[in-house]
């Protein structure tokens, strides 16, 4: 789904390569984690609001699930590839064993455009897809979630189709689901909260105050907002927004010294996340260049919008004071930039661990569907921030003990997990 030709399963698997050197694996562990363990490729038949008949083209990959049923979410994206969804179905594998949690990785997507079909053929295209996997996905299997471009109400279609097809209730089927069917508390925040969880703990390692820092994000969609309402709470100030504007078909940055605004631009943010140039600029932003989100002089970047975002090409106009990176989105940056930023000494949160309260907030609603029996908003934030502090400081720990950046000791603890159940079940 890139904009750019990188790949990001060629950067998932470099990035594993590393690390298995690192930890000396066996050659079949090598050969089991450096491919997914399952895919599915299949063709889904929409019957359009015209009369014609549309056929999308719709995957799910399986990863590895020595640890767990599978979990991750369903990407509806034109330009989704094959390579992309395999790519987030090895880090969702990754995620789940740096926060601890008892599930492997999967990922699902369809080449679509959700901007151009109307809520029925939306629909349509949800039954479809869970009709194409229905014996493949499930409580026990594989536990599908929204992603870019998917939300609630798309997974309480999955949801109604699967238990159709299967004839019962089984809400642990799926995650995200709304409030009122099933859905956890908390999970709309989950992502970003936790990334601005594990920017805390960074902050004090970098002896730096919550107080007066400053962020440049890239993305205004579910993850950037939490983060930055998080953010914002915690004292830090986010000068610099880039989002994508649907009506241009171009993305944008857009800047206020003082900070933005979470309330006032969710009043102009479309349902994708996107934001109309103009009537940011009458809201009195600065309206700046796409990638200008990059070369803020802030503390911090967190960049929440796709893949591939900091390259080789832009990583050496990331502003001088910046000391920090989350990275809220999945594999924003590519390896290249990663040799750069590592040159540069910058503290990166990696990816699968910044981004990890997501599917942390997945597992509690499938323990919650599961136990019928939910919990309260402060419960879930509170298990939450164990989780992502307790895999912050785990990661942190490893770094330090064994001279590793922050995203080698990550790697290194997930591999180790993954590794050791695959070698406990007898597989390697
Ligand atoms: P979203 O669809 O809600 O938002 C995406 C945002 O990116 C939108 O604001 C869009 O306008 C913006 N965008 C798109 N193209 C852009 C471009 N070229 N430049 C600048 N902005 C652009 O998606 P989301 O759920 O917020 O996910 C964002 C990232 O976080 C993705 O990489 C996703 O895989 C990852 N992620 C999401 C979750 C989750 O719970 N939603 C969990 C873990 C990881």
């Amino acid at each position: 789904m890139s904009t750019q030709s990188y790949n990001p399963f060629e950067t998932a698997q470099h990035q594993f390569d590393h690390v298995a050197d690192l930890l000396d694996l066996g050659q079949a562990t090598r050969d089991l984690l450096r491919w997914p363990m399952r895919e599915y490729h299949f063709s889904i038949p929409v019957r359009m609001d015209d009369g014609s008949v549309h056929i999308y083209r719709g995957f799910r990959v399986q990863h590895n699930d020595a640890r767990g049923p599978g979990k991750g979410g369903i990407r509806f994206h034109p330009m989704e590839t094959i390579d992309t969804v395999r790519a987030l179905a090895v880090w969702m594998t990754w995620k789940c064993a740096v926060v601890d949690i008892p599930l492997g990785g999967s990922k699902g997507g369809v080449v679509c455009d959700p901007h151009n079909m109307s809520q029925r053929e939306v629909e349509q295209l949800c039954r479809g897809w869970v009709r194409q996997v229905s014996r493949n996905v499930g409580p026990v299997l594989d536990v599908p979630a929204p992603d870019v471009m998917t939300n609630p109400q798309n997974m309480l279609w999955m949801l109604d189709e699967y238990e159709v097809i299967h004839g019962g209730k089984y809400p642990g089927f799926i995650t995200g689901k709304p409030l009122s069917i099933g859905g956890s508390q908390g999970r709309k925040e989950a992502t970003g909260y936790g990334v601005i969880f594990t920017v805390r703990e960074a902050l004090k390692d970098l002896k730096l105050k919550p107080q007066g820092v400053t962020a440049s994000v890239q993305g205004f969609g579910n993850v950037a907002q939490y983060a930055v309402e998080l953010l914002q709470q915690i004292g830090g100030t986010v000068v610099c927004v880039s989002s994508w504007d649907q009506g241009a078909k171009c993305a944008f940055s857009f800047r206020k010294k003082s900070g933005v605004s979470v309330e006032e631009l969710r009043t102009i943010t479309d349902p994708f996340g996107g934001i109309d140039r103009g009537k940011a600029q009458d809201l009195g932003y600065e309206v700046l260049q796409e990638d200008a989100w990059i070369e803020q002089d802030v503390d911090m970047l967190i960049p929440a919008a796709l893949e591939n975002q900091i390259t080789r090409d832009n990583v050496g106009r990331i502003g001088k004071g910046v000391k920090l990176i989350a990275e809220a989105a999945n594999g924003p940056t590519t390896s290249e930039a990663d040799v750069a930023l590592c040159a540069r000494n910058m503290f990166v949160i990696p990816d699968f661990l910044a981004n990890a309260g997501g599917v942390t907030c997945s597992y509690f609603e499938q323990v919650q569907s599961n136990m019928n029996y939910y919990w309260n908003k402060d419960e879930v934030f509170g298990k939450l921030d164990t989780t992502m502090t307790s895999a912050y400081h785990a990661v942190r720990e490893t770094a330090n003990k064994r001279k590793l950046t922050m995203r080698e000791a990550a790697y290194v603890i997930s591999i180790s997990r993954v590794a050791q159940a695959c070698k406990d079940r007898g597989w390697v």
